[in-house]
């Protein structure tokens, strides 16, 4: 699989660094955010390092679509029954911290610490 020494994301991947997993298959990866914006707050990332939402094209479109499916099991079996936001920061002026692309899926009664 695709990695980058230094990328955080791809070290979370290997297990190098720890995170609290709610979802591993083949392709993907979905881990809780450590500093959580709403009561669920989670990242789905794919196992292989692509760096920004800029760089994929038609060859990732299983992989777009595996993630975007992944967003409403992954919040009904963490309990969120009333809706819930998916977020891709691209790029520096889409506020993007982490470059190994990843998927914010937010929910959990309002209000928020943010969103
Ligand atoms: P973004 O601004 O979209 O690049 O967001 C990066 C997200 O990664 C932020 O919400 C961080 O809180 C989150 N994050 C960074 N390091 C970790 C980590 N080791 N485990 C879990 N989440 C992380
Ligand atoms: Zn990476």
């Amino acid at each position: 699989m695709n990695a980058d020494p230094n990328c955080i994301f791809c070290k979370i991947v290997a297990g190098q660094i720890p995170s609290k997993k709610v979802h591993e298959d083949e392709q993907v990866l979905a881990f809780h955010d450590i500093h959580p914006w709403a009561p669920v707050h989670v990242l789905v990332i794919p196992k292989q390092h692509i760096a920004t939402l800029a760089e994929v094209g038609p060859e990732h479109a299983a992989l777009l679509g595996h993630m975007l499916g992944l967003a409403p099991r992954l919040m009904r079996e963490l309990g969120v029954v009333d809706g819930f936001r998916t977020v891709i920061n691209t790029g520096r002026d889409g506020g993007q911290e982490v470059y190994h692309l990843h998927m914010h899926v937010m929910g959990g009664p309002r209000p928020w610490a943010r969103g």
